[in-house]
Protein backbone atom coordinates (compact mmCIF):
# COMPACT_ATOMS: atom_id res chain seq x y z
CA UNK A 1 0.00 0.00 0.00
CA UNK A 2 1.01 3.13 -0.56
CA UNK A 3 2.94 5.69 2.69
CA UNK A 4 -0.20 8.06 2.19
CA UNK A 5 -3.08 6.14 4.19
CA UNK A 6 -6.20 5.59 2.01
CA UNK A 7 -9.42 5.29 3.05
CA UNK A 8 -10.80 2.13 0.86
CA UNK A 9 -9.01 0.03 -1.01
CA UNK A 10 -9.45 -3.61 -2.64
CA UNK A 11 -7.30 -6.64 -2.02
CA UNK A 12 -6.69 -8.36 -5.06
CA UNK A 13 -5.72 -12.35 -4.61
CA UNK A 14 -3.77 -12.99 -7.79
CA UNK A 15 -3.22 -16.28 -6.42
CA UNK A 16 -6.94 -16.61 -6.90
CA UNK A 17 -7.14 -15.74 -10.32
CA UNK A 18 -4.44 -17.67 -11.33
CA UNK A 19 -6.67 -20.65 -9.94
CA UNK A 20 -9.76 -19.91 -11.35
CA UNK A 21 -8.23 -19.65 -14.46
CA UNK A 22 -6.89 -22.97 -14.09
CA UNK A 23 -9.78 -24.10 -12.72
CA UNK A 24 -12.06 -23.17 -15.48
CA UNK A 25 -9.69 -24.35 -18.44
CA UNK A 26 -9.91 -27.60 -16.98
CA UNK A 27 -13.53 -27.57 -18.64
CA UNK A 28 -12.44 -26.64 -22.05
CA UNK A 29 -12.64 -29.18 -24.76
CA UNK A 30 -9.92 -30.09 -27.05
CA UNK A 31 -8.83 -27.50 -29.48
CA UNK A 32 -10.34 -24.81 -27.10
CA UNK A 33 -8.98 -21.95 -25.19
CA UNK A 34 -9.63 -19.09 -23.13
CA UNK A 35 -9.91 -15.61 -24.28
CA UNK A 36 -9.46 -13.76 -21.16
CA UNK A 37 -11.28 -10.71 -21.02
CA UNK A 38 -9.94 -7.94 -18.95
CA UNK A 39 -12.23 -4.88 -20.09
CA UNK A 40 -13.49 -2.12 -17.71
CA UNK A 41 -10.20 -2.72 -15.77
CA UNK A 42 -10.62 -6.44 -15.73
CA UNK A 43 -14.16 -6.04 -14.18
CA UNK A 44 -11.92 -3.52 -11.42
CA UNK A 45 -9.20 -6.01 -10.79
CA UNK A 46 -6.58 -4.38 -12.78
CA UNK A 47 -6.47 -5.26 -16.39
CA UNK A 48 -2.59 -5.17 -17.09
CA UNK A 49 -1.85 -7.00 -13.45
CA UNK A 50 -4.26 -9.47 -14.51
CA UNK A 51 -2.72 -9.72 -18.01
CA UNK A 52 0.39 -10.08 -16.57
CA UNK A 53 -0.33 -13.14 -14.63
CA UNK A 54 -2.59 -14.92 -17.43
CA UNK A 55 0.43 -14.21 -19.60
CA UNK A 56 2.50 -15.92 -17.44
CA UNK A 57 0.55 -18.61 -17.53
CA UNK A 58 0.49 -19.18 -20.77
CA UNK A 59 -2.62 -17.25 -22.27
CA UNK A 60 -2.24 -15.26 -25.60
CA UNK A 61 -5.77 -14.00 -26.36
CA UNK A 62 -7.50 -11.02 -24.74
CA UNK A 63 -10.28 -9.51 -25.11
CA UNK A 64 -11.41 -5.40 -24.01
CA UNK A 65 -13.85 -3.22 -24.77
CA UNK A 66 -12.36 -0.44 -26.69
CA UNK A 67 -9.39 1.02 -28.67
CA UNK A 68 -8.02 2.59 -24.89
CA UNK A 69 -8.28 -0.18 -22.79
CA UNK A 70 -6.16 -2.33 -25.60
CA UNK A 71 -3.38 0.33 -26.02
CA UNK A 72 -2.91 0.28 -21.98
CA UNK A 73 -2.68 -3.87 -22.45
CA UNK A 74 0.07 -3.40 -25.33
CA UNK A 75 1.95 -0.27 -23.85
CA UNK A 76 2.86 -2.54 -20.77
CA UNK A 77 3.77 -5.63 -22.71
CA UNK A 78 1.04 -7.63 -22.98
CA UNK A 79 2.10 -9.79 -26.00
CA UNK A 80 -0.48 -11.87 -28.08
CA UNK A 81 -3.44 -11.12 -29.54
CA UNK A 82 -6.08 -8.37 -28.16
CA UNK A 83 -9.45 -8.49 -29.24
CA UNK A 84 -11.76 -4.74 -29.23
CA UNK A 85 -15.61 -5.91 -28.70
CA UNK A 86 -16.89 -3.07 -29.82
CA UNK A 87 -16.48 0.20 -32.27
CA UNK A 88 -13.62 1.50 -32.44
CA UNK A 89 -13.55 4.82 -34.66
CA UNK A 90 -12.34 4.14 -38.34
CA UNK A 91 -10.22 7.69 -38.20
CA UNK A 92 -8.10 5.18 -35.31
CA UNK A 93 -7.63 2.68 -38.08
CA UNK A 94 -4.13 2.89 -38.73
CA UNK A 95 -3.17 2.46 -34.65
CA UNK A 96 -5.04 -0.63 -34.72
CA UNK A 97 -2.37 -2.23 -37.76
CA UNK A 98 0.36 -0.49 -35.57
CA UNK A 99 0.32 -2.20 -32.39
CA UNK A 100 -1.67 -5.76 -33.74
CA UNK A 101 -5.02 -5.49 -32.18
CA UNK A 102 -7.85 -7.47 -33.76
CA UNK A 103 -11.05 -4.72 -34.41
CA UNK A 104 -14.78 -6.13 -34.42
CA UNK A 105 -16.89 -5.29 -37.03
CA UNK A 106 -19.83 -4.20 -35.85
CA UNK A 107 -21.80 -3.64 -39.28
CA UNK A 108 -21.52 -4.06 -42.69
CA UNK A 109 -21.51 -0.33 -43.26
CA UNK A 110 -18.35 -0.18 -40.45
CA UNK A 111 -16.80 -2.60 -42.43
CA UNK A 112 -16.94 -0.24 -45.21
CA UNK A 113 -15.47 2.55 -43.46
CA UNK A 114 -12.59 0.27 -42.41
CA UNK A 115 -11.84 -0.88 -46.18
CA UNK A 116 -11.93 2.99 -47.02
CA UNK A 117 -9.84 3.58 -44.20
CA UNK A 118 -7.02 1.61 -45.35
CA UNK A 119 -7.26 -0.51 -42.60
CA UNK A 120 -4.83 -3.50 -42.22
CA UNK A 121 -4.75 -4.92 -38.92
CA UNK A 122 -6.71 -8.44 -38.47
CA UNK A 123 -10.54 -8.40 -38.18
CA UNK A 124 -13.59 -9.91 -36.59
CA UNK A 125 -17.22 -9.84 -37.59
CA UNK A 126 -19.42 -10.13 -35.11
CA UNK A 127 -22.88 -12.17 -35.84
CA UNK A 128 -25.78 -11.01 -34.32
CA UNK A 129 -27.71 -13.96 -33.13
CA UNK A 130 -30.86 -12.53 -31.27
CA UNK A 131 -29.38 -10.23 -28.60
CA UNK A 132 -29.45 -7.25 -31.20
CA UNK A 133 -26.72 -5.55 -30.00
CA UNK A 134 -23.86 -5.55 -32.61
CA UNK A 135 -23.17 -7.54 -35.32
CA UNK A 136 -24.23 -8.70 -38.92
CA UNK A 137 -28.13 -10.38 -39.06
CA UNK A 138 -27.96 -14.09 -39.12
CA UNK A 139 -31.37 -14.38 -39.87
CA UNK A 140 -30.57 -14.45 -43.61
CA UNK A 141 -27.38 -16.98 -43.48
CA UNK A 142 -27.11 -16.71 -46.91
CA UNK A 143 -26.90 -12.79 -47.20
CA UNK A 144 -25.07 -12.90 -43.83
CA UNK A 145 -22.24 -15.27 -45.47
CA UNK A 146 -21.86 -13.00 -48.43
CA UNK A 147 -20.94 -9.80 -46.87
CA UNK A 148 -18.37 -11.76 -44.71
CA UNK A 149 -16.93 -13.09 -48.28
CA UNK A 150 -17.09 -10.15 -49.55
CA UNK A 151 -14.71 -8.40 -47.01
CA UNK A 152 -12.77 -11.36 -46.59
CA UNK A 153 -9.90 -10.08 -48.68
CA UNK A 154 -10.29 -6.48 -48.55
CA UNK A 155 -9.79 -6.92 -44.67
CA UNK A 156 -7.75 -8.97 -43.01
CA UNK A 157 -10.91 -11.05 -41.56
CA UNK A 158 -9.54 -14.14 -39.52
CA UNK A 159 -12.61 -14.91 -37.10
CA UNK A 160 -16.39 -14.59 -36.60
CA UNK A 161 -18.05 -14.43 -33.31
CA UNK A 162 -21.46 -14.33 -31.73
CA UNK A 163 -22.97 -13.28 -27.90
CA UNK A 164 -25.00 -15.47 -25.79
CA UNK A 165 -27.32 -13.14 -24.30
CA UNK A 166 -29.43 -15.65 -22.42
CA UNK A 167 -27.18 -18.66 -21.54
CA UNK A 168 -26.84 -17.67 -17.90
CA UNK A 169 -29.73 -19.43 -16.70
CA UNK A 170 -30.97 -23.14 -16.44
CA UNK A 171 -34.62 -22.06 -17.32
CA UNK A 172 -36.13 -23.68 -20.20
CA UNK A 173 -37.02 -21.02 -22.10
CA UNK A 174 -33.20 -19.28 -21.70
CA UNK A 175 -31.95 -22.46 -23.04
CA UNK A 176 -34.07 -22.91 -25.78
CA UNK A 177 -33.24 -19.29 -27.12
CA UNK A 178 -29.73 -20.47 -26.60
CA UNK A 179 -29.45 -23.17 -28.65
CA UNK A 180 -31.59 -21.30 -31.37
CA UNK A 181 -28.02 -18.62 -31.18
CA UNK A 182 -25.88 -21.51 -31.62
CA UNK A 183 -28.13 -22.93 -34.62
CA UNK A 184 -27.43 -19.51 -35.79
CA UNK A 185 -24.27 -18.98 -35.97
CA UNK A 186 -23.32 -22.50 -36.99
CA UNK A 187 -25.45 -21.71 -39.86
CA UNK A 188 -23.38 -18.71 -40.91
CA UNK A 189 -19.95 -20.80 -39.86
CA UNK A 190 -21.14 -23.45 -42.08
CA UNK A 191 -21.61 -21.08 -45.55
CA UNK A 192 -17.93 -19.59 -44.89
CA UNK A 193 -16.47 -22.91 -43.66
CA UNK A 194 -14.27 -22.75 -46.84
CA UNK A 195 -12.33 -19.31 -45.95
CA UNK A 196 -11.17 -21.43 -43.32
CA UNK A 197 -10.76 -18.36 -40.65
CA UNK A 198 -8.73 -19.55 -37.36
CA UNK A 199 -11.32 -17.91 -35.23
CA UNK A 200 -14.91 -18.96 -34.75
CA UNK A 201 -16.06 -18.04 -31.35
CA UNK A 202 -19.55 -17.76 -29.38
CA UNK A 203 -18.96 -19.07 -25.40
CA UNK A 204 -19.27 -16.82 -23.06
CA UNK A 205 -18.40 -18.05 -18.99
CA UNK A 206 -21.75 -18.93 -18.65
CA UNK A 207 -21.75 -20.89 -22.29
CA UNK A 208 -18.43 -22.72 -21.65
CA UNK A 209 -20.23 -24.27 -18.90
CA UNK A 210 -23.73 -24.96 -20.13
CA UNK A 211 -22.73 -25.34 -23.26
CA UNK A 212 -19.77 -27.73 -23.22
CA UNK A 213 -21.03 -29.52 -26.10
CA UNK A 214 -20.82 -26.75 -28.42
CA UNK A 215 -17.87 -26.15 -31.21
CA UNK A 216 -15.96 -22.94 -30.47
CA UNK A 217 -12.57 -22.03 -30.54
CA UNK A 218 -12.16 -19.83 -27.78
CA UNK A 219 -14.35 -19.39 -24.79
CA UNK A 220 -14.20 -15.66 -24.11
CA UNK A 221 -13.70 -15.43 -20.13
CA UNK A 222 -15.01 -12.66 -18.24
CA UNK A 223 -16.80 -12.76 -15.11
CA UNK A 224 -15.87 -16.32 -14.14
CA UNK A 225 -11.71 -15.48 -13.72
CA UNK A 226 -12.80 -13.05 -10.99
CA UNK A 227 -14.77 -15.92 -9.36
CA UNK A 228 -18.05 -13.94 -9.30
CA UNK A 229 -21.39 -15.79 -11.40
CA UNK A 230 -22.81 -14.57 -14.35
CA UNK A 231 -26.01 -15.14 -12.35
CA UNK A 232 -27.20 -16.20 -9.00
CA UNK A 233 -28.12 -19.76 -10.41
CA UNK A 234 -25.18 -20.49 -12.02
CA UNK A 235 -23.41 -23.89 -11.07
CA UNK A 236 -19.76 -22.32 -10.76
CA UNK A 237 -16.85 -25.17 -12.06
CA UNK A 238 -16.26 -25.76 -8.13
CA UNK A 239 -12.84 -23.96 -6.49
CA UNK A 240 -13.65 -20.78 -7.98
CA UNK A 241 -14.05 -18.40 -6.03
CA UNK A 242 -13.97 -14.68 -5.37
CA UNK A 243 -10.53 -12.83 -6.02
CA UNK A 244 -11.30 -9.54 -4.45
CA UNK A 245 -11.86 -8.28 -1.12
CA UNK A 246 -12.94 -4.84 0.21
CA UNK A 247 -11.91 -2.80 3.29
CA UNK A 248 -12.31 0.46 4.68
CA UNK A 249 -11.43 1.82 8.36
CA UNK A 250 -14.10 2.63 11.61
CA UNK A 251 -13.59 6.45 11.65
CA UNK A 252 -15.49 7.15 15.05
CA UNK A 253 -18.21 5.07 17.18
CA UNK A 254 -20.81 6.64 18.85
CA UNK A 255 -24.14 6.08 21.02
CA UNK A 256 -27.34 7.54 19.79
CA UNK A 257 -30.23 7.34 22.10
CA UNK A 258 -33.87 6.02 21.13
CA UNK A 259 -35.75 8.57 18.61
CA UNK A 260 -32.23 10.17 17.42
CA UNK A 261 -32.68 10.17 13.54
CA UNK A 262 -29.55 9.12 11.42
CA UNK A 263 -27.87 10.48 8.42
CA UNK A 264 -28.91 12.59 5.41
CA UNK A 265 -33.25 12.80 4.96
CA UNK A 266 -33.37 11.32 8.37
CA UNK A 267 -34.05 8.01 7.07
CA UNK A 268 -33.22 5.89 9.78
CA UNK A 269 -34.95 6.41 13.21
CA UNK A 270 -33.71 4.49 16.58
CA UNK A 271 -36.03 2.72 17.69
CA UNK A 272 -33.91 2.06 20.97
CA UNK A 273 -30.55 3.41 22.02
CA UNK A 274 -27.57 2.03 19.31
CA UNK A 275 -24.05 1.84 18.63
CA UNK A 276 -23.49 3.39 15.24
CA UNK A 277 -19.66 3.34 13.50
CA UNK A 278 -18.59 5.83 11.15
CA UNK A 279 -16.77 4.60 8.21
CA UNK A 280 -14.35 6.02 5.46
CA UNK A 281 -16.28 4.45 2.30
CA UNK A 282 -19.33 6.21 -0.07
CA UNK A 283 -20.78 5.84 -2.68
CA UNK A 284 -17.95 8.17 -4.83
CA UNK A 285 -16.04 5.02 -3.76
CA UNK A 286 -18.45 2.68 -5.82
CA UNK A 287 -20.93 2.05 -2.34
CA UNK A 288 -23.94 1.85 -3.95
CA UNK A 289 -26.78 4.30 -2.92
CA UNK A 290 -28.98 1.68 -2.81
CA UNK A 291 -27.35 -0.18 -0.80
CA UNK A 292 -28.68 2.80 2.29
CA UNK A 293 -30.82 1.09 4.86
CA UNK A 294 -30.55 -2.44 3.32
CA UNK A 295 -26.65 -3.69 2.87
CA UNK A 296 -24.41 -4.68 5.67
CA UNK A 297 -20.38 -5.03 6.23
CA UNK A 298 -18.66 -7.72 8.27
CA UNK A 299 -16.81 -5.99 11.12
CA UNK A 300 -15.18 -8.90 13.55
CA UNK A 301 -16.83 -11.48 11.64
CA UNK A 302 -20.59 -10.56 12.58
CA UNK A 303 -22.56 -8.43 10.18
CA UNK A 304 -23.50 -5.06 10.55
CA UNK A 305 -26.08 -3.18 9.10
CA UNK A 306 -25.99 -0.02 6.99
CA UNK A 307 -28.15 2.66 8.82
CA UNK A 308 -29.19 5.89 6.84
CA UNK A 309 -28.47 6.75 3.63
CA UNK A 310 -25.56 6.05 2.19
CA UNK A 311 -23.41 9.57 1.51
CA UNK A 312 -20.84 10.25 -0.85
CA UNK A 313 -17.42 9.64 1.37
CA UNK A 314 -19.35 7.85 4.18
CA UNK A 315 -21.71 5.08 5.42
CA UNK A 316 -22.97 4.73 8.84
CA UNK A 317 -23.94 1.06 10.42
CA UNK A 318 -24.82 -0.61 13.43
CA UNK A 319 -22.62 -1.91 16.23
CA UNK A 320 -24.80 -2.32 18.69
CA UNK A 321 -24.37 -6.31 18.46
CA UNK A 322 -21.03 -6.34 18.18
CA UNK A 323 -19.66 -4.26 21.51
CA UNK A 324 -15.75 -5.36 20.88
CA UNK A 325 -15.99 -2.97 17.64
CA UNK A 326 -13.37 -0.02 18.05
CA UNK A 327 -12.43 3.01 16.10
CA UNK A 328 -9.86 2.81 13.80
CA UNK A 329 -9.93 -0.72 12.80
CA UNK A 330 -10.54 -2.31 9.14
CA UNK A 331 -14.12 -3.23 7.96
CA UNK A 332 -14.79 -5.59 5.64
CA UNK A 333 -17.08 -4.44 2.06
CA UNK A 334 -16.60 -7.42 0.39
CA UNK A 335 -14.90 -10.72 1.12
CA UNK A 336 -15.26 -13.02 4.16
CA UNK A 337 -14.30 -12.51 7.64
CA UNK A 338 -15.27 -15.17 10.45
CA UNK A 339 -18.15 -17.57 9.23
CA UNK A 340 -19.95 -14.63 7.26
CA UNK A 341 -19.14 -13.74 3.71
CA UNK A 342 -20.26 -10.97 1.51
CA UNK A 343 -19.36 -11.88 -2.08
CA UNK A 344 -20.30 -9.15 -5.20
CA UNK A 345 -22.88 -11.12 -5.97
CA UNK A 346 -24.27 -10.89 -2.45
CA UNK A 347 -24.03 -7.37 -2.72
CA UNK A 348 -25.56 -7.09 -5.90
CA UNK A 349 -28.82 -8.66 -4.81
CA UNK A 350 -28.97 -6.59 -2.00
CA UNK A 351 -28.13 -3.10 -4.39
CA UNK A 352 -30.76 -4.85 -6.83
CA UNK A 353 -28.26 -5.10 -9.52
CA UNK A 354 -25.29 -7.87 -10.79
CA UNK A 355 -22.06 -8.80 -9.36
CA UNK A 356 -20.49 -7.39 -12.94
CA UNK A 357 -21.99 -4.15 -11.97
CA UNK A 358 -20.49 -4.21 -8.23
CA UNK A 359 -17.35 -4.55 -9.45
CA UNK A 360 -17.09 -2.00 -12.25
CA UNK A 361 -18.52 0.85 -10.15
CA UNK A 362 -15.21 0.73 -7.81
CA UNK A 363 -13.90 3.91 -8.69
CA UNK A 364 -10.32 5.21 -8.75
CA UNK A 365 -10.69 6.58 -5.37
CA UNK A 366 -10.50 3.14 -4.31
CA UNK A 367 -6.75 1.57 -4.09
CA UNK A 368 -5.80 -1.96 -5.70
CA UNK A 369 -3.45 -3.88 -3.31
CA UNK A 370 -2.18 -7.03 -5.05
CA UNK A 371 -1.63 -10.00 -2.84
C1 LIG B 1 -18.07 -9.00 -21.75
C2 LIG B 1 -18.10 -9.99 -22.85
C3 LIG B 1 -17.73 -11.33 -22.62
C4 LIG B 1 -17.46 -11.87 -21.22
O1 LIG B 1 -18.68 -12.18 -20.60
P1 LIG B 1 -18.71 -12.84 -19.14
O2 LIG B 1 -20.14 -13.06 -18.87
O3 LIG B 1 -18.11 -11.83 -18.20
O4 LIG B 1 -17.90 -14.08 -19.22
C5 LIG B 1 -17.66 -12.17 -23.70
N1 LIG B 1 -17.95 -11.74 -24.95
C6 LIG B 1 -18.34 -10.47 -25.20
C7 LIG B 1 -18.66 -10.07 -26.59
C8 LIG B 1 -18.44 -9.57 -24.17
O5 LIG B 1 -18.85 -8.31 -24.41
Amino acid sequence: MSAVAVNSWVEIDLDIIRENYLLYSRKLRPGQEIMAVLKADAYGHGAVKVGSVLSALGCRNFAVANIREALELRQNGIAGRIVILSYTPAENAALLGKYDLTQTIVSESYAEQLAAAGCRAKCQFAVDTGMNRIGLDSSDPLHCAGIIRRFADVLNVDGIFTHLCHADTDAAEGAEFTALQIRRFEAVAALVRDLNLPYVHCLNSAGGVRCNNTKSDFVRLGIALYGLKPDRSFPMPSGIRPAMTWKTHISMIKEIRAGESIGYGRSFVAPAPMRIATLTVGYADGFSRSLSNRGFVIIRGRKAPVVGRVCMDQILVDVTGIPDAEPYEDAILLGVSGGVSCSADDMADIAGTIGYEVVCALSKRVERVYL
